[in-house]
């Protein structure tokens, strides 16, 4: 059996696994792998490792660092098919899909070989008589970055490109479901030139997380995860002191107007609700019928479902891979029972187009859906499309705004004033114009709103260097000791 430890100090390290967890290939529904989960005291020790690297990473000068990031940039790139196959082998999505998330992972560190430009401070001269001022960036010190199983790769890579090139440690709590990426990553890190004890990884479970949430040397905390546990990160790391972001969970619906191009919307509404099995915390997961397009655009998602090959994520003809766990599987699939029994009506059952021994089910889509069933209320996390139908664009926007999630919407239209209005009045952080998955691209930043990201910071991009950062300012002057005089006022620039 595979054994899957931590990294510490620069070296694989198999730790004491009082506990462990198992991995499964989700194609296949076997195990192929036990993943060590740290305890408390394990925890300790690396992030002590990571502090003592701390102190000296933060003097390490700027080309120092994106020489070494420009390195990872390289090893990344390089190694990206080996990347991608570990995280087909261990979440299942297609070996497509998982490239994506690599290239999209690769783009953040091509970000942040740009550090000497997004480290520079600010400067006035002669704010007053003989004083300047600067303000200049300084890393926070030991971070740590808890990731989800959805995306091994590229969201711990919005989290330690920037970490790192900031001057921080990064410590990675990666997803238990599949942690084998994390150790790649870590090889490649290394590699790069960054020296040993900077990077990080404690596998583990929830003894893990909440040790590193309250450890007095983590100074902070970057969450992606699911709501239930981004409110748990936030509050228990906020009540120790840390710094915090921790992103949650979505619903995101995708709004369309009677004007819009039906066949787009249709294929949009396929492969943002199907794409990666609904596993994306951008997937599309209710489409919003405005008026009369709900009729043929139901028509026109279920006559495209057939064509969505579901198979083994490292069959090339698979377009659609199977889900994490036998119980994730179990509880998407209950989901159309339940829409059955609160009054929707199920127009495709993917649970009956599936007959394999993986963690397998087909596409679903459900009509009629509205709040208050369980199908539109939860975020299922899986491919089932909810149809809901409303008569205008104001009810559409109501029904988005209403919603405790906040992380993406889409809107398909022709019409740029409708499009204008709902861009400025939608209370989601993400908002894609006839685009169906708008994931900011790397220099800008990722982050919903409302029960989506709890904080106020989002990741990556400009936002991210701010969140591994602590601005300093510091006013100067260099005084002829002659014109030195007692003055209690308070001090003025006029
Ligand atoms: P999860 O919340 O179960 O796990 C995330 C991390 O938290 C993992 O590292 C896990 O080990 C840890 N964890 C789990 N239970 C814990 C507990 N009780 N105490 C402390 N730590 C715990 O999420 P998941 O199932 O791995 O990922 C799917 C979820 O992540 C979905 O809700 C999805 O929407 C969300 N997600 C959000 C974003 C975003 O950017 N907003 C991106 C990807 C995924």
């Amino acid at each position: 059996m595979n054994t899957i430890g931590h990294w510490i100090g620069g070296r694989r390290v198999d730790g004491a696994a009082a506990r462990r967890g198992p991995v499964f290939d989700p194609a296949r529904g076997v195990q192929t792998g036990e993943v060590a989960f740290a305890s408390a005291a394990e925890v300790d020790a690396a992030v002590k490792v990571a502090t003592a690297a701390a102190a000296e990473w933060r003097d390490s000068p700027l080309s120092r660092r994106s020489a070494a990031m420009f390195r990872l940039r390289e090893l990344v790139d390089t190694r990206r098919d080996d990347l991608a196959a570990l995280i087909t082998a261990e979440h299942g999505k297609v070996l497509d899909d998982a490239r994506g998330e690599v290239a999209r992972g690769l783009d953040c560190v091509e970000f942040a070989c740009g550090i000497p430009h997004l480290l520079k401070g600010a400067h006035s001269s002669d704010v007053s008589a003989g004083i300047d001022v600067h303000t200049v960036l300084q890393p926070v010190g030991v971070v740590v970055g808890i990731t989800p199983f959805n995306f091994p790769v590229m969201v711990p890579l919005w989290m330690l490109a920037n970490a790192l090139a900031c001057g921080n440690a990064f410590v990675h709590k990666p997803s238990e479901k599949d942690p084998s990426a994390s150790l790649l990553l870590a090889e490649l890190v290394r590699e790069a030139g960054f020296p040993d004890g900077v990077h990080t990884v404690v596998q583990g479970d929830a003894e893990a997380v909440d040790a590193l949430l309250t450890h007095p040397d983590v100074d902070a905390i970057s969450f992606v995860g699911s709501t239930a546990i981004a409110r748990h990160v936030y509050e228990t790391g906020a009540k120790h002191g840390k710094r915090v972001q921790a992103l949650g969970g979505a619903k995101n619906h995708m709004v369309v107007l009677p004007d819009a191009d039906l066949d787009a919307a249709a294929d949009a509404a396929i492969s943002a609700g199907y794409g990666s099995a609904g596993e994306r915390c951008m997937a599309i997961s209710v489409v919003v019928a405005v008026g009369a397009v709900a009729d043929p655009l139901v028509d026109a998602i279920a006559a495209r479902i057939p064509d969505v090959v579901v198979g083994p994520g490292d069959d090339d003809t698979s377009m659609m891979g199977p889900l994490i766990t036998r119980e994730h599987r179990d509880r998407v699939q209950s989901y159309l029972g339940r829409a059955t029994g609160d009054g929707a009506a199920v127009v495709v059952d993917g649970s009956s187009l599936v007959d394999r021994d993986g963690f397998f089910v087909g596409c679903s889509l459900v009509d009629h859906v509205e709040p208050g069933m369980a199908v539109y209320d939860d975020e299922i996390f899986g491919p089932v499309l909810s149809v809901v139908r409303v008569p205008t664009f104001d009810d559409a926007l109501a029904l988005v705004n209403a919603n405790p999630y906040g992380n993406g919407v889409a809107l398909f239209s022709r019409d740029g004033g409708a499009a204008r209005r709902f861009e400025r009045e939608v209370n989601v952080g993400m908002v894609g114009i006839n685009v169906p998955i708008p994931v900011p691209v790397a220099w800008h930043s990722f982050g919903g709103w409302k029960a989506s990201l709890f904080g106020d910071a989002p990741i990556y991009g400009p936002e991210g260097i701010r969140f591994y950062t602590h601005p300093k300012v510091v006013t100067t002057r260099w005084p002829d000791p002659a014109s030195s005089v007692i003055d209690l006022g308070f001090p003025t620039n006029r």
